[in-house]
């Protein structure tokens, strides 16, 4: 069995690793989360970049751990901001995870632009580091607009907002599972997989 160490406490992340590894039946890796080791000092992500975030995580989870380690930076991206708020996603109204204020100022920004510039993704980049190895990133996006009033309950941040290409609804209304199958984060770490499947 090999260890890889996901660098998050989010025990949804950790289920999501878990089931697309299962689903590619590669049973050989054991997912555990920061909770599950000693704990280390987390710098904070000050990257110009979700690479460069994801990187950073994954590069101090493997030195403090001496585990293969997995992390990812997200965030969504809007067109008409220029690609704003992008690693500023959790910190856009000021506080960092205030979703309903980082979603108002958001729609705030966007209430004159026409609905032909709202066009938006969701971006996350996913990192592996082997300790004194290989290093991969690699990138998943999951384009949509986005819609003048929140709707829906289901998942965080800017779902309430985010209309996924080819749906009317918003991905606060789309059932979890079926956010997993087509979601930046579901993408990208699915392209891990031919780097997960070496170790
Ligand atoms: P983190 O990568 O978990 O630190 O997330 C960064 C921020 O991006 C979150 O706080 C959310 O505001 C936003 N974000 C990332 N992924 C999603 C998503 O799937 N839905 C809604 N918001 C997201």
């Amino acid at each position: 069995m090999t260890r890889v160490l996901l660098a998050t406490r989010n025990a949804k992340k950790l289920e999501e690793l878990r089931r697309i590894l299962d689903a590619q039946g590669i049973s050989s890796i054991e997912v555990l989360g920061l909770s599950d080791v000693e704990e280390f000092e987390e710098a904070p992500e000050t990257g110009a970049t979700f690479e460069a975030n994801a990187l950073a995580k994954a590069r101090d989870a493997a030195a403090a751990t001496g585990l293969p380690s997995v992390a990812d930076d997200s965030g969504i991206a809007v067109d008409a901001l220029n690609g704003m708020p992008g690693v500023l996603s959790a910190r856009w109204a000021g506080r960092h995870g205030d979703d309903r204020a980082n979603l108002e100022l958001v729609l705030a920004q966007t209430s004159d632009t026409p609905d032909e510039r709202m066009g938006a993704a969701f971006v996350c980049a996913a990192a592996l580091v082997v300790p004194g190895g290989e290093e991969s990133v690699v990138r998943g996006e999951w384009r949509g607009s986005l819609a003048r009033k929140p709707r829906g309950t289901n998942g965080f941040g800017y779902d309430p907002i985010f209309v996924p290409e080819g749906e009317v609804r918003t991905s606060a209304e789309l059932d979890p599972a079926e956010k997993d199958e087509v979601s930046h984060r579901g993408r990208a770490l699915r392209a891990l997989l031919p780097h997960l499947r070496e170790l």
